[in-house]
């Protein structure tokens, strides 16, 4: 079946098709140049870019795939988590084609779908894998054992996800919105064992208490404190270097817990999605401890960890394949939606 997936959960608005597990079109547009200026994302600037994006990535993508609208089998589109306003205008276009067209939709989970869109890339997943998921708006490790029905939240941030920690850090250190691709530069030219900041949740009653679960906002402020300590008192430091510790603390923990989840659980493949995997220090510790540990790491290329149309469908195509029922054509968007939730059904007779 030909599955049209829609992504509209923040300021990514995307549009692809997938049969199977091969992607045939995957059209992204998206408005962060319109939030740059704002120093972040503008919620009713972005709902409204998604209305003008929908119909004109919805027809290049069946030009791309050289289908057309009645070649559709099923519409998959993220109904959650995200942003109001942007989900509802995705979701909208979703219900629009579905009854247009007489196709089932599924409101399918953007968080999951992160993970998922891996199977265009590697291809089929084993029995059970970790997946982590790591961008500006979530920081989750979740134990899959189907990526439709069968998803469990390990841990998620408690606070600021690995993304957001580090434009922070990045305004901290007056580097331009948003900050993580200049923080990673900078860290590349610092020694990372420098500055020993803290690892959030990682010993003690903490640790027992959260075994999967991160923090950043603690190291966001030792950093904020140090930077405060050496302006007061004059004495010299190394941008590259807070840049570089700052990075190391969060890969650290991000991987090592990671890769203590794949041991409880006896997964022996990762995969890491969401626009953070960019992250050249937590490339690095992921392959390296992977490596160790006899872990297959699996990272799809960096324009499908960012948000994307293929993700949407490619989980949607996931969940045809389950025969699970679809999703009501009432479907309610949830900003908060659970991350255990691959596909909302319909509510039980
Ligand atoms: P989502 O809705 O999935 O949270 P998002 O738009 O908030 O989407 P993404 O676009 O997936 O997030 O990822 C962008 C985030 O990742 C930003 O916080 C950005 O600063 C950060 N980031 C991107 N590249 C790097 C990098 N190389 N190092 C550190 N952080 C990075
Ligand atoms: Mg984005
Ligand atoms: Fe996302």
């Amino acid at each position: 079946p030909l599955v049209l997936g829609i992504e509209s959960t923040c300021d990514e608005t995307g549009v692809a098709l997938v049969r199977g597990r091969e992607l045939l079109a995957d059209v992204t547009a998206s408005s962060m140049d319109e939030h740059a200026r704002y120093g972040g994302i503008v919620p009713e600037v972005a709902s409204r870019a998604h209305l003008e994006a929908l119909l004109p990535s919805l027809e290049a993508a069946l030009a791309s795939a050289e289908v057309t609208l009645a070649d559709v089998d099923a519409i998959a589109v993220a109904s959650g988590p995200g942003l109001v306003g942007s989900l509802t205008v995705g979701t909208a276009g979703a219900k629009a084609l579905a009854l247009g067209l007489g196709v089932p939709l599924y409101g399918v989970n953007h968080v999951v779908g992160h993970a998922a869109v891996d199977e265009l890339v590697h291809g089929p997943f084993p029995e059970r894998f970790l997946a982590l998921v790591v961008s500006g708006g979530h920081s989750s490790l979740l134990l899959v054992r189907d990526i439709a029905t069968d998803v469990v939240e390990l841990g998620q941030t408690l606070d600021d996800a690995a993304g957001e920690a580090f434009d922070k850090v990045g305004r901290l250190l007056g580097l331009p919105y948003p900050g993580g691709p200049h923080v990673d530069r900078l860290a590349r030219e610092g020694d990372p064992t420098a500055i020993p900041f803290p690892r959030g949740l990682s010993k003690g009653r903490e640790l027992l208490r959260h075994p999967y679960d991160f923090s950043f906002s603690g190291l966001k402020t030792s950093v904020a404190r140090y930077l405060e300590a050496r302006e007061a008192s004059g004495e010299p430091f190394s941008r590259a270097d807070v840049a570089a510790s700052f990075s190391e603390a969060v890969a650290d923990v991000l991987v090592t817990k990671t890769l203590r989840a794949c041991e409880e659980h006896g997964a022996d493949t990762l995969v890491v999605g969401g626009g953070f995997s960019a992250n050249s220090r937590l490339r690095e510790l992921a392959a390296e401890r992977c490596a160790q540990a006899g872990v297959e790491l699996r990272i799809p290329p960096i324009r499908y960890c960012t948000d994307n149309g293929a993700m949407i469908a490619a989980l949607g195509s996931a969940v045809v394949r389950a025969g699970l029922p679809s999703s009501p054509l009432d479907l309610a968007v949830d900003s908060q939606m659970s991350l255990s939730v691959p596909v909302v059904l319909p509510p039980a007779e």
